[in-house]
């Protein structure tokens, strides 16, 4: 008799459900050392391994992506067009978490006593946070481009936090392969076609490891149930939000520029949703979006290795949600009324703070400093929302890796280069 296969998914899936299971008991019988010492490592190997591949993932789909390609003209077309699409859906999730906390004022709910108490608590880690954001925000207006560009080759390539100045090199070495018409360069196509699909392979390899992973990394979350419901509201609100963005926004932006139907685009991008909430990385994430965008979506390699490594980095729509939300609920919380200038500010401010934020755990209540400073907020303000940050990260990275592939799709779509799960090329509705 014929073993029926279970689908990974549903093996991640499976691990999740416990993992939550064992981290919720855990706390309740005592075994959240043992879980730390002996299961978390196993969330860990997972985590770091996913990270390994993500360099050498950028660097050759990348190349191999780009030289693919016809001409430069179409790669600055392809580029201009992905570019407007993310700061597009990156100002419209800002403006929707700013619209909804406005009306829901979470913040208002929060006595005295209990703003108090979370301060003293979390005091102390809110220090380091605003310290790095300072760090990061400390230099002239002009510096972000200015780091885009790499120094060095092998510095930038030797962290992942580096991403763009590793998607630049990576740009201009395959233009400079559509540039360079001699034959001498074959083998170099070659050696980054066979490379880049090593690399496709070892991603497989290491998802196999995927319902372990992530079961160890749930197991090991300390969800604490009382603070949940205390800032219940405020999770709720952004919550909303993100789920406007997954529900309304994504499926009608899909329905106006491609044929996509909003059921087989979520089928195709789960296995990404379910390891970017577990991982809460949309950069740890991305060698799995790229599989199931080009794998289970039909979008053509050119198009899905150029949109969604700079996705990962630079479009955060959850992120941007909650920065908004987050910002207007810490003034409540503090009574103080933003004026619609101040709103404005903090539209702004988001927005590039989410596109500045890396695609790490926790990068976005870092950025959400300099948010709060560009309005006069005391970053002091984080303390309230720092212990349900790490539940809404889960949610908001499902968004952002939910974001880049609506856009990789849709940029596929109006370059004829998005095939249907059947096959057929789905043609831009005219
Ligand atoms: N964890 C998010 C991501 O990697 C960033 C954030 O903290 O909002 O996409």
């Amino acid at each position: 008799m014929k073993k029926k296969k279970i689908p990974l998914y549903v093996k991640i899936l499976i691990g999740m459900g416990l993992g939550l299971i064992w981290g919720l008991s855990a706390q309740a019988l005592g075994l959240v050392e043992f879980t730390r010492d002996w299961i978390k490592p196993w969330g860990d190997i997972f985590i770091r391994a996913l990270k390994l591949i993500a360099m050498p993932l950028i660097i050759f789909s990348l190349i191999d992506g780009v030289s693919n390609l016809s001409d430069v003209s179409k790669l600055s077309r392809i580029g201009g067009r992905t570019i407007a699409l993310y700061l597009m859906t990156t100002v419209l999730a800002v403006a929707l978490g700013l619209v909804l906390v406005n009306i829901i004022r979470p913040g208002k709910l929060l006595s005295e006593e209990r703003r108090e108490s979370l301060r003293a608590t979390y005091a102390s880690e809110l220090d380091e946070k605003v310290v790095t954001a300072h760090e990061l925000g400390g230099s002239g207006p002009l510096q972000p481009v200015v780091d885009i560009v790499p120094d060095n080759f092998f510095n930038s390539a030797s962290s992942n936090s580096n991403m763009l100045q590793i998607i630049f090199f990576s740009i201009l070495f395959g233009v400079a392969m559509i540039l360079t018409k001699s034959e001498k360069i074959a083998p170099v196509k070659a050696f980054f076609d066979g490379g880049n699909q090593i690399v496709l392979k070892i991603v497989d390899i290491i998802m196999l490891y995927a319902p372990l992973g992530v079961f160890a990394l749930l197991a090991s979350l300390n969800i604490d149930g009382e603070l949940m419901m205390a800032l219940g509201t405020y999770s709720l609100n952004v919550v909303l939000g993100l789920a406007i963005m997954i529900f309304l926004v994504y499926p009608s932006i899909l329905r106006i520029f491609t044929r996509m139907k909003p059921l087989t685009f979520y089928k195709g991008i789960l296995p990404a949703q379910m390891l970017a909430f577990s991982t809460s990385s949309s950069a740890a994430t991305l060698p799995v979006t790229m599989d199931c965008v080009e794998k289970n979506l039909g979008v053509a390699e050119e198009i899905s290795s150029f949109t969604l490594p700079l996705g990962a980095t630079i479009n955060m729509d959850g992120t941007a949600i909650h920065q908004g939300v987050s910002a207007v609920f810490i003034a409540q919380a503090f009574g103080i009324d933003l004026t619609l200038t101040q709103q404005l500010t903090i539209l702004l401010t988001a927005v590039l703070a989410s596109i500045g934020a890396a695609a790490v755990p926790g990068a976005g209540i870092i950025m959400l400093v300099i948010v709060l400073e560009a309005v006069g907020l005391d970053p002091l303000g984080l303390a309230l929302i720092l212990a349900v940050d790490r539940p809404l990260d889960m949610m908001r990275t499902v968004v952002n890796v939910t974001g880049d592939a609506t856009v990789s799709v849709v940029v596929a779509n109006s370059e004829n280069s998005l095939n249907t799960p059947t096959g057929e090329p789905a043609a831009p509705v005219s």
